[in-house]
């Protein structure tokens, strides 16, 4: 945890909450070990959404389509969601949830690895949100900038995982170290992209903020 527990616990404490459908998909998805966003990118999430209204979002790291539900849900403009999902048994968990909550038609999941499915894609995004397997940020991230609109937004999750981003080589497991160094990569690239404008937030796991500016000033 990055950020004091006990402040998490208290911000969390004002947070008002799912709706029941979701609120059962979450617990369900706890209950199974599959991750989904914490308690404060789920506020967070919210805020950005009512700021922004975004009509069209991309979601790369689909899970069992907890957030792609919830980013639907609390956008307050209609939207289509596009979600990709590479493990097989969490693609027709997800299509169920999809269905069962009646969102078929605005949320569609492409099942396939990002790294393959992105390049097919074409429409400009609004509002994209990075959530898969940390260690792939980076090659994700040219046809993630590509797809984004003018002052789209970016929004990357779990960049400080629980904090060892920043610890010495030698502090963290093996296995862990070459995801570390690969984030520590992204996070250096990501802030070098002049056509973004990026900032790092330790909000839940740690999370980017990147926005897509447009070309001069008067346009
Ligand atoms: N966004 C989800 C939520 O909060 O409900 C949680 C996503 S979970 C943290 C990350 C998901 O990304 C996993 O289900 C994993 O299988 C998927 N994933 C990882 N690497 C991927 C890749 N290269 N292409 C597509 N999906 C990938």
């Amino acid at each position: 945890m990055i950020v004091e527990e006990r402040l998490v616990t208290y911000i969390n404490s004002l947070d008002s909450g799912n709706t029941p459908l979701l609120e059962e998909i979450e617990a369900e998805a706890k209950k199974n070990y599959v991750p989904v966003i914490r308690k404060e990118m789920q506020s967070f999430l919210k805020s950005m959404l009512a700021l922004k209204r975004p009509e069209r979002i991309l979601e790369v790291g689909t899970a069992v389509g907890f957030s792609a539900l919830l980013m639907e849900e609390y956008n307050p403009v209609p939207c289509r969601i596009t979600t990709i999902e590479n493990y097989e048994k969490r693609i027709p968990i997800a299509q169920e949830n999809f269905k069962h909550a009646g969102k078929e038609k605005e949320i569609t999941l492409i099942p396939g690895d990002a790294t393959e499915v992105l390049k097919t894609l074409e429409d400009p995004y609004d509002f994209l949100f990075m959530d898969a397997a940390k260690g792939q940020y980076l090659n994700f991230l040219p046809d993630v900038i590509a797809l984004m609109a003018d002052d789209a937004m970016l929004v990357s999750d779990n960049i400080f995982h629980d904090g060892d981003v920043l610890e010495s080589r030698y502090a963290v497991l093996r296995r862990d170290r070459t995801i570390h160094g690969r984030m520590r990569e992204y996070l250096q690239v990501l802030c070098e992209k002049e056509e973004l404008e990026t900032i790092c937030l330790p909000i839940a796991d740690g999370m980017t903020i990147s926005t897509k500016k447009r070309n001069g000033k008067g346009e």
